[in-house]
């Protein structure tokens, strides 16, 4: 995907991007005097505020749609920021352009939705819009993909993605799981798509915001959106999660940032000394693999000939547990190792299925 760096979208100044306001633009009052009182942060660039709020139930404050986007044209008019809202359909859209919004974003709840995503997709056909895409709901990295690809389709090219978390069933101190691994796959799939992370849906709860932005950080995303509330329990919504302009001062000045790149060239020596190291490791974990699948495939052999199938049940068990107990004696992590041999094991069933078909079909 051709897409325009973060930095060539705006002078965004400080990095990372942040991003802050209320969950929902609640009245004109309210949104001009949090942003007033944001723009004293420096950090902060662009200004947040629902105007068509997604609710679980019906009889619930769904935002108050066109006049809060005037609102947020009054922040861009009396401050020094950029502002930004959800769109959820073509209308939506359609308004937000008539109203000079900045950037866009679509919501969890639309990105699972192809014909909605499409939908959105097409008014934005031939305009220079910067679109941020957060993850689907549920835990699926292609919907994610699907979802910017149609934006890019429309010839999109300032496009981010939020990480947001996802929901399960399991209960968890998160609100949205944020399952690190997803979006470090989507950028490993797009390494030049910025994303940011959303910790107010992923903690529902606003004394994790801070570790939360502190994690994405450590893992290089590029920007953080935050719910920010002059009065956050008396929020029309996500009350719980939202932090106060103070709140999200003393939580991004604590932030503690690394570089991919960049370190003194004494660091450089010992990074490259020590990934050396880990080279010569992978290549001995290799081997390993591979001389254990011979192995595996003489076990085969010999259980073909003797009518036994490849996967035996007690032995997985004992196996499994051998193998956590080694681990955790190693000081590896019992989950760490389970997944491991889930995989080795897993395949080493399918090497013994294959010989056993081989045989019938020889037959
Ligand atoms: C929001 O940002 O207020 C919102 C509704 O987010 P999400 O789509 O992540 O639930
Ligand atoms: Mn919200």
């Amino acid at each position: 995907m051709d897409l325009t760096p973060l930095v060539d979208w705006f002078d965004f100044g400080t990095k990372p991007l942040v991003i802050a306001g209320p969950c929902s633009a609640e009245s004109e009052e309210q949104v001009l005097a949090t942003a007033k009182e944001l723009e004293k942060n420096n950090q902060v660039s662009v200004f947040r505020a629902g105007a068509w709020k997604p609710r679980t139930r019906p009889y619930a404050f769904e935002g108050h749609g066109e006049p809060a986007l005037k609102w947020l044209a009054l922040v861009k008019k009396e401050t020094r920021f950029l502002v930004t809202t959800e769109v959820a359909n073509a209308e939506h859209t359609e308004l937000a352009l008539k109203n000079g919004i900045d950037i866009l974003w679509i919501g969890a709840r639309t990105t699972v939705s192809p014909f909605a995503v499409q939908e959105i997709a097409d008014v934005l056909k031939g305009v220079d819009i910067p679109v941020l895409i957060k993850n689907p709901i549920n835990a699926d990295l292609a919907l994610w993909l699907g979802a910017l690809e149609r934006l890019h389709g429309a010839g999109i090219k300032k496009l981010g993605a939020i990480h947001r978390g996802f929901s399960t069933a399991e209960k968890s101190k998160w609100r949205n799981n944020p399952m690190w691994s997803i979006p470090i796959e989507l950028k490993r799939r797009l390494p030049n798509l910025p994303i940011i992370c959303d910790p107010s849906h992923i903690t529902g709860n606003r004394n994790l915001v801070g570790e939360v932005c502190q994690k994405s950080m450590d893992i290089g995303m590029d920007g953080l959106m935050v719910e920010t509330h002059l009065t956050p329990d008396q929020a029309w919504s996500d009350a719980s999660q939202q932090v106060t302009p103070d709140m999200l001062k003393n939580i991004i000045s604590s932030l503690h940032l690394r570089t991919q790149d960049g370190g003194t060239a004494d660091f450089e020596v010992r990074l490259s000394g020590l990934r050396r190291q880990i080279d010569a490791i992978d290549k001995e974990i290799l081997e390993s693999l591979k001389m254990r699948m011979e192995i595996v495939k003489e076990i085969g052999i010999e259980k073909k000939n003797n009518n036994i199938t490849p996967l035996q049940l007690s032995r997985m068990d004992s196996l499994m547990k051998e193998r956590v107990q080694l681990g955790k004696s190693y000081g590896l992590k019992e989950k760490y190792i389970e997944e491991l041999y889930n995989l080795i094991h897993t395949e080493s069933v399918k090497v013994q299925t294959q010989i056993m078909n081989d045989f019938e079909n020889d037959v």
